[in-house]
């Protein structure tokens, strides 16, 4: 099982290699939460001013490889950098609109692993969710 700590360190990485000129603003949460089967994760601004990251908690099994993780917070981030949720000016009306958040993700490189995860969810993720839930 994958603990706080490391979910915390693989925020850390994937936000060096996404955005690495994205300047964190405020304080960036992350956590695992829900047991949802159409979301993988959200991301939230508290009353605090912090932004909170919220990873779908059957991604705790090691059944979900990591790569699945990687691109949940990837989304996000880019939920981030684009002033959704975020003290960054919104860039755009709607968060998804356009396809905006994978054009984003495919520009920084992420082309390759959103094909992995397409892939996994077509061939895997029903039976994985079926097994856990
Ligand atoms: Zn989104």
């Amino acid at each position: 099982m994958r603990d706080q700590i490391w979910l915390e360190s693989r925020l850390d990485n994937i936000w060096k290699v996404l955005m690495p000129e994205v300047e964190r603003k405020n304080k960036v949460i992350i956590r695992f939460k829900g047991r949802w089967k159409n979301k993988f994760g959200h991301i939230k601004k508290l009353n605090d001013g912090s932004s909170e990251i919220v990873v779908n908690s059957f991604f705790r099994h090691l059944d979900i490889p990591e790569y699945i993780i990687d691109t949940t917070i990837a989304h996000e981030l880019v939920h981030y950098m684009h002033g959704f949720q975020s003290p960054y000016p919104r860039q755009y009306k709607h968060p998804h609109k356009g396809n905006i958040v994978n054009k984003e993700l495919n520009k920084r490189g992420f082309e390759m692993l959103l094909k992995l995860e397409k892939e996994w969810i077509k061939t895997n993720w029903k039976s994985v969710y079926l097994s856990l839930a």
